[in-house]
């Protein structure tokens, strides 16, 4: 490609609304660009060549494990999700609307009931499963606070794939295949990440993990042993129970539960006083669908206490459970080591569902007796568009975004220092023809610019090598350049057509 062709429309400005590496980048760079409202982007060409990069390799190890792809359509009938019992449950993040009919619809914020159509119209016997379905497609949500660009937007790409199986003992191989897949895939992206147990609602276990790229500015805390493979969301995890003797201080947080069909509970969570109510814990440990603050309620209908108190209350028939949040230095529970912290962004997340859908939308198959069982699902995740965020989290300095091979949006930029220089220009045009010709994905800088511009773009833009063809062609010298720590090479003139073949 040639830059002067090309829609890269870079700037100096930092948007306001901006303070993450990710954020500021994608936009500064030319990458997408923001439309109006919150949480809504435009991918511009660099953007859109990043994306179906990502996506490419997303797919390709998809493929390989045997998963098929479909695509679903983004609008949805309200009635397939009244049918799931989810129509009530889902809040404000699902964008409701009617057709000139009067039908309604909704913009899936994820794809479950429309996948368990899908395959309950086609699917009939044990014969025909496994399955595992994927599409690669557009997601709403209507976040109460869409921010960090990509990171949380409200129409975002999202890989959802769903499997369908006759036994667990099935999901479960499916699970692990899927677990060694995602690992795969982040691993050719160039992220570091760590792959940790997570929230499972009220079912609990060890059925939902999540990968989580390692950043600080991630929004996830996650739970991490030094001395084993534990790590878990902060929202799951798990430490060495800790006893508390007769005269600990303990505190009560009070809060309304919610259940299905508007039932409310007031709920007294009682723990020793210097640890912290962990609330996906303890909204799981009653079974409810959230938990709201509440102020000075005049009766308690149920109290949970920590499992850490259980040595140590007065109360009469104590409920306990685990409610607390796991802190640094606790005691990991398989090898004793010191908890810590570590933040993550959530770029996949895997999970166990069992008939959780298939039994409402009746989505049977015949068994080899010839009994209707209802499919036993997993469902799997990635963030697509998020990943863009995330690759620039971990990757980038204080001038720009240093993509990594496989999401990079062009191999190798090959810039021409001084376009009236005709031997400058002569040695570029030859040099791209011959990239060109090798197959490199190569980005010729011919702009009228001046070499101090055409250097910051691409630095903000983050092609993994560059050459910079400038005045010391003179004495037959050209620059070789890698973006990562911008680590440069005197070349021959002579050799550097040879050294780009060897490399590429
Ligand atoms: P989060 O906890 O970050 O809100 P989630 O747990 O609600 O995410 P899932 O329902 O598990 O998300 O969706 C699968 C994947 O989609 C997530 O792992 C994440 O990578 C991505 N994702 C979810 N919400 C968004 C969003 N608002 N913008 C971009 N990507 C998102
Ligand atoms: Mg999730």
């Amino acid at each position: 490609m040639r830059f002067s062709r090309l829609l890269i429309p870079t700037t100096k400005e930092t948007p306001n609304d901006a303070t993450l590496a990710s954020h500021i980048y994608l936009i500064r760079g030319g990458f997408i660009q923001s439309v109006g409202g919150s949480g809504l982007y435009n991918f511009l060409p660099l953007g859109k060549k990043i994306l179906d990069k990502v996506r490419a390799v997303v797919k390709e190890e998809l493929d390989k494990a045997g998963c098929q792809e479909v695509s679903l359509s983004f609008v949805t009938p309200a009635a397939l999700w009244e049918e799931s019992g989810r129509l009530e449950k889902y809040g404000k993040e699902l964008l409701r609307f009617k057709d000139r009919k009067n039908n309604d619809f909704i913009l899936g914020p994820t794809h479950e009931e429309m996948m368990v159509n899908m395959v309950r119209q086609s699917v009939k016997s044990y014969k025909q499963l496994p399955l595992n379905l994927y599409q690669i497609n557009l997601k709403f949500r209507d976040e109460i606070r869409p921010r960090f660009g990509l990171m949380r937007g409200r129409e975002f790409l999202m890989k959802d794939g769903y499997s369908f199986h006759a036994s667990t003992e099935d999901l479960q191989r499916e699970f692990a295949l899927m677990e060694e897949t995602y690992k795969k895939i982040f691993t050719r992206l160039g992220l570091e990440f760590r792959v940790v147990d997570a929230d499972s609602g009220a079912i609990g276990g060890s059925g939902s993990k999540e990968f989580m790229v390692l950043a600080d500015s991630g929004e996830d805390t996650i739970v991490v042993c030094p001395d084993c493979e534990y790590g878990a969301n902060i929202e799951a995890a798990v430490a060495q129970s800790k006893s508390y003797d007769a005269s600990t201080e303990i505190k009560v947080v009070t809060m309304k539960a919610l259940y299905d069909e508007g039932v409310t509970e007031i709920v007294e969570f009682v723990l020793e006083e210097s640890e912290l109510l962990e609330e996906v814990k303890a909204c799981n440990s009653i079974n409810a669908n959230d938990l709201v603050d509440v102020e000075n309620p005049n009766t308690v209908d149920r109290r949970m206490i920590d499992n850490n108190l259980k040595e140590c209350t007065v109360y009469e028939n104590p409920e306990y459970a685990d409610i607390s949040a796991v802190q640094e230095g606790d005691a990991c529970t398989r090898c004793g080591g010191a908890l810590h912290y570590s933040k993550g962004i959530e770029a996949g997340h895997i999970f166990q569902l069992g008939t959780q859908y298939s039994e409402p939308l009746a989505a049977n198959f015949l068994d080899e007796n010839g009994k209707a069982q209802p499919m036993v699902m997993g469902t799997y995740g990635i963030g697509v568009s998020r990943l863009l965020a995330g690759i620039i989290e971990q990757n980038h300095d204080d001038k720009g975004c240093v993509w990594t091979k496989e999401s990079a949006p062009f191999d190798l930029q090959i810039i021409i220092s001084n376009i009236k220089d005709e031997a400058q220009v002569a040695l570029g045009e030859k040099l791209y023809a011959a990239m060109l010709e090798k197959g490199v994905d190569v980005l010729l800088d011919e702009r009228k610019d001046r070499f101090g511009a055409k250097m910051k773009d691409y630095e903000l833009i983050g092609v993994p090598h560059a050459v910079v063809i400038g005045k010391k062609l003179a004495d037959g010298v050209v620059e070789f350049i890698i973006r990562d720590g911008m680590k440069k090479e005197e070349v021959s003139a002579l050799a550097i057509a040879d050294l780009l073949l060897e490399r590429f």
